[in-house]
């Protein structure tokens, strides 16, 4: 598979025509059907065209096996199972026979004919009795209602047996005529010499066109789906056919179908459907390009006729969405792997995508969070474990680049240094460790357990600032976590109130358990911020703020506690200039300048992990779009990683 795409990449790297291996048939239609009325004689002549090369290529396949057994014909064989011409049963004509034996067309007529029967055989009767019942008879029959009776039974009778002309079965009678002729040259059998003469007679070119005709008339594919089928769209400017195509050899085939196209939602282009020709141009033998161009220039009703796929689709069975978040920056027209350009969906790291279909596991089908209202058609992205393989490819790449610059700068700087071996510098990645989805699910906080917030941001963004705000303003609403310290306790201080203070080997055997959120060394004490205390602010019912190191997120986002994670990015340098004036700070302009590189690798870095993003153009501003996102979280449902549910 890498192999393929990256033969797709070698042809573009080598100036040639871009060749992707599929094309997007980007013809829009609103609507779709297939051809089921009048008078499509050319079509039909083609049809018939393609239909014949078919059979060559079957009789090619089957040849031999005619000559010898002629059950071995697939025709003869229907013919044979069909009831109503079957080999072992009684005719058309046969039975059709048997019915007008049994009912004449004229009830009143038979009770004539009835009647003066009866007056024989009484004449005929020698005893009196006899005849006396046969008069009984007579007069029941000459009764009106009787007569009436009759008349209804014979109708409905009539009516339950009459023999419904059949549908043509196969509007080659003529090809079958032929094969049959042929298995009879040698038959010196009198039944075979009488069917020989009949089989020249020319009834089956007659039944041939008129079952071409009534095909036309009626539903195309009802007789020639097996083999060819006729599919028009109307194309829409505004709604995409949603299907690509690729070559096989000469031939051009559905290679995608797209879901929220035309396509697919006519559910009459299939994936492998060979086109054979769109509103009557031959496609076989052109390229993907060239189809592709054909299809722009056209415009209205577009024809497909099409050989549909010989694979056996699988049952349609209910796609479940998957909510992803990308955890990689994608742009489709950099991607020399995509295996459809126009089709390939741009995402930045963080977004939210769902994904409706997984059918390639190497392209999934997805929509933007909140693009699949405007945006009818699902784009292509690349799955999951064909991404977490391109990740380690350019991961073993570039510790391959940077093992051999390592072994440059050894040489340089020492000879005698001894090189690390290559096994230190590349070592296999277990595919899990690369990030590139997670799956996620909408949230809805509880009223008594609300999600802690997570203020992060480079030194000077503000967000202590804001932190401080919010607790000085409603301190009933929000509180911190009581921290952990291994410093003495200060006469003012109590266990639980400012701090837990605990001994150093405490405070390690907590750390080495993983109970920190966060942790630090100021003056030779130990402090830290542990899930506990989050847990018991968020069970007293108030929202936990904290402010956070990057190095934190990752164990704070596994802690189970549930955390929003807002980002402070500091605005302008000179805004921030002016800002920081306003609280009585004179940075330089380089500490300025660094503070704005550390907010940009920290978005580069962790901005996947951030839930939202406040620029703090100004503190005023920014504090109120604070509230209002703390709010929405009792508002509205917000993703979280699928895992954090279970
Ligand atoms: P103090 O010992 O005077 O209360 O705090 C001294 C310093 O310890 C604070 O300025 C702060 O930098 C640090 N500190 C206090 N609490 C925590 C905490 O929970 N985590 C971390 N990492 N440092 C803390």
């Amino acid at each position: 598979m890498i192999m393929s795409h990256m033969n797709g990449y070698v042809q573009e790297a080598s100036g040639q025509a871009i060749s992707h291996r599929e094309r997007a048939v980007d013809c829009p239609g609103d609507d779709s059907g297939l051809i089921k009325s009048p008078h499509c004689s050319a079509h039909m002549e083609r049809i018939q065209h393609y239909q014949e090369e078919l059979k060559k290529r079957r009789e090619e396949d089957s040849r031999g096996k005619h000559d010898i057994d002629p059950n071995a014909s697939l025709r003869l064989k229907k013919l044979a199972q069909n009831p109503k011409v079957g080999i072992d049963n009684p005719t058309f004509e046969g039975k059709e026979k048997a019915t007008k034996d049994t009912f004449s067309q004229d009830p009143v007529a038979d009770m004539v004919e009835l009647l003066q029967a009866l007056k024989w055989a009484k004449h005929c009767l020698a005893d009196a009795q006899s005849q006396e019942d046969v008069e009984l008879i007579m007069q029941l029959l000459a009764k009106e209602d009787f007569k009436n009776a009759y008349t209804i039974y014979s109708a409905v009778s009539e009516q339950m047996t009459r023999v419904i002309p059949t549908s043509p079965l196969t509007s080659q009678a003529e090809d079958l005529c032929q094969e049959v002729q042929k298995i009879l040259q040698s038959s010196q059998h009198k039944e075979g010499l009488e069917l020989k003469v009949l089989l020249t007679k020319p009834h089956l070119q007659a039944h041939d066109s008129v079952a071409g005709q009534e095909m036309e008339e009626d539903n195309l594919t009802q007789y020639i789906g097996e083999t060819v089928k006729l599919v028009r769209l109307e194309k829409a400017r505004d709604t995409p056919l949603g299907a690509t195509v690729r070559n096989d050899m000469d031939s051009v085939l559905v290679s995608r179908v797209v879901k929220g196209g035309a396509a697919e939602k006519s559910g009459l282009l299939s994936e492998g459907d060979e086109i054979l020709e769109i509103n009557g141009v031959s496609i076989r033998g052109k390229h993907v390009n060239e189809v592709h161009d054909l299809l722009q220039q056209m415009q209205g009703t577009l024809t497909f006729l099409l050989i549909p796929s010989s694979q056996i689709k699988p049952a349609p069975h209910r796609q479940t969405v998957m909510h992803v978040r990308a955890y990689f920056d994608y742009d489709p027209s950099d991607d020399p792997f995509v295996p459809c350009r126009e089709l390939g969906l741009s995402f930045q790291k963080g977004d939210i995508l769902h994904v409706i279909s997984q059918d390639d596991p190497n392209w999934w089908q997805a929509y933007r969070d909140g693009d699949e209202d405007n945006q009818p058609l699902a784009g292509l992205i690349p799955g999951k474990s064909f991404q977490q393989q391109r990740e380690t490819l350019k991961k073993t790449i570039t510790d391959r680049s940077r093992e051999h610059q390592g072994r440059l700068w050894y040489a340089k700087k020492s000879k005698r240094q001894k090189k690390k071996s290559p096994s230190t510098l590349s070592r296999d990645f277990d595919y899990d460790d690369i990030l590139t989805y997670e799956e996620m699910s909408l949230y809805h906080q509880p009223a008594n357990r609300k999600r802690p917030i997570g203020l992060i941001g480079p030194t000077n963004s503000g967000h202590d600032e804001l932190r401080r705000r919010l607790l000085s303003i409603e301190p009933e609403k929000f509180a911190v976590a009581v921290p952990h310290t291994t410093r003495n306790s200060r006469i003012h201080e109590r266990n639980g109130r400012e701090y837990h203070f605990v001994s150093r080997p405490a405070f390690d055997t907590d750390l080495a358990a993983g109970k920190f959120i966060e942790s630090g060394e100021y003056e030779k004490n130990f402090y830290g911020t542990s899930t506990d205390s989050v847990r018991h602010v968020i069970n007293s019912g108030r929202i936990c703020l904290l402010c956070l190191h990057t190095r934190s997120l990752q164990v704070f986002r596994s802690s189970n506690l549930k955390p929003y994670v807002i980002f402070i990015a500091p605005p302008s340098q000179e805004r921030l200039r002016t800002l920081l004036a306003a609280e009585g700070k004179t940075p330089k302009p380089e500490e300025l300048k660094e503070v704005i590189e550390k907010a940009r690798e920290m978005e580069h870095n962790f901005g996947h992990f951030f839930d939202a993003t406040i620029v703090n153009m100004d503190p005023e501003q920014a504090f109120h779009e604070l509230r209002r996102l703390i709010d929405k979280l009792d508002t509205e449902p917000q993703w979280v990683p699928t895992s954090w549910l279970c």
